[in-house]
C-alpha cells in the first residue's frame, strides 16, 4: 500500500491504475478510523479494483470554537488498518498541500445546507463540498463512499456531484453502531465514562420517533416523541431534533410519511449526531 503526501503522487498512481483498466474507488475521511469508516473501506475494496482512502482533517469545515486542534490524528494506525483491508493508496496531504495560499474558490450548495447541522455550523458544508470537490478532481474516482450517519452531508455531496456534472457515483453506506446502539464516531473518544453510558439514549430516542412515524405520526409529533425520550437522560442537551423529507431535507411539520429523523445533541462538550430513516 502506498502512502501519498502530494496531489501529484496521487495523480500518477491513479493514472497507472487506470492505464491497466482498473476501476477506482474513493473513501474520504478525516482519519481516526473506526468500524464506521472501515465499513466504507471494505465496500470500496469489494466494489472497485483500486481503492483510495483520503485522510485529511479539513480545517475549512470547522467553525471557530470547534474541535479542529483537538481532533484525533493517528496516521500510523489508520494506514495499518487500511493496509489490512487491501486499500491501494492512502492520501494524507498537509493543509498547505491541499490549499494553495492564494486559494479563493468555494463550492457552495444552497438550500439543502440551510437546515439541520447547517443551521448550527455556518460555513461547515461549504468546507465539506469544497474539499470533496477537490478530492474528486485529484483522484477522479468512479465511485465514492459516504456514510449515511452524516445524512445531510450525503445528500449535499450527491447534489453537488449532480449539479457540477462530476462523473462519480455516490454510494451511501448504512450507519455502523456500537453494541449498545451508539453510532460509531471519532468524537466518541471524547466522552467520559458517565457520558458514554448515557450516549445510546440518542439512538433510543430516534427509534422511538421512528416507531411513532410508522404508526402514522406527523413530523411534529415524531419530533416531540424524540425530545421526550432524549429528555429522560439529563446529561443530553439537544441542539436540534427534526423529521425531514429524505430528499429535500425540509421539515415534515404536520405531514406524515417517509422521513429521516435527525438529531444533534451535546453530551458535555461533545456534539453527537445521528439519524434514522423511516421508509414509506
Ligand atoms: P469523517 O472521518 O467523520 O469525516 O467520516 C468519513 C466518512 O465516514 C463519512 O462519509 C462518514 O459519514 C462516514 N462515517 C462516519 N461514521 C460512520 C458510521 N458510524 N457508520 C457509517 N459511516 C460512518
Amino acid at each position: 500500500m502506498q502512502i501519498a503526501r502530494t496531489k501529484q503522487e496521487v495523480r500518477d498512481a491513479v493514472a497507472a491504475a487506470r492505464s491497466e483498466g482498473l476501476s477506482v474507488g474513493l473513501v474520504p475521511t478525516m482519519g481516526a478510523l473506526h468500524e464506521g469508516h472501515m465499513s466504507l473501506v471494505r465496500r470500496a475494496v469489494e466494489e472497485c479494483d483500486y481503492s483510495v482512502v483520503s485522510i485529511f482533517v479539513n480545517p475549512t469545515q470547522f467553525g471557530p470554537g470547534e474541535d479542529l486542534e483537538a481532533y484525533p490524528r493517528d496516521l500510523e494506525t489508520d494506514a495499518k488498518l487500511c493496509e489490512g483491508e487491501g486499500v491501494n493508496l492512502v492520501f494524507a496531504p498537509s493543509v498547505e498541500e491541499m490549499y494553495d495560499s492564494n486559494s479563493c474558490t468555494v463550492v457552495s450548495v444552497k438550500g439543502l445546507t440551510e437546515g439541520l447541522c447547517g443551521a448550527h455550523r455556518p460555513g461547515h458544508f461549504d468546507g465539506v463540498t469544497t474539499v470533496v470537490c477537490k478530492l474528486f478532481n485529484i483522484v477522479q474516482p468512479d465511485r465514492a463512499y459516504f456514510g449515511l450517519k452524516d445524512y445531510q452531508q450525503f445528500v449535499v455531496v450527491r447534489a453537488m456531484t449532480r449539479d457540477l456534472d462530476i462523473p462519480v457515483e455516490i454510494k451511501g453506506c448504512p450507519t455502523v453502531r456500537e453494541e449498545d446502539g451508539l453510532a460509531a464516531s471519532s468524537r466518541n473518544r471524547y466522552l467520559n465514562e458517565r457520558e458514554r453510558r448515557a450516549a445510546p439514549k440518542l439512538y433510543e430516542a430516534l427509534l422511538a420517533g421512528a416507531r411513532a412515524a410508522r404508526e402514522g405520526a406527523t413530523g411534529r409529533e415524531v419530533e416531540r416523541v424524540v425530545a421526550e425520550v432524549l429528555g429522560q437522560e439529563p446529561l443530553f442537551r439537544p441542539q436540534y431534533i427534526r423529521a425531514v423529507d429524505p430528499e429535500t431535507l425540509t421539515p415534515l411539520g404536520d405531514s406524515s410519511g417517509p422521513m429521516v429523523i435527525a438529531a444533534a445533541a451535546y453530551l458535555g462538550d461533545t456534539r453527537l449526531i445521528d439519524n434514522v430513516t423511516v421508509e414509506g
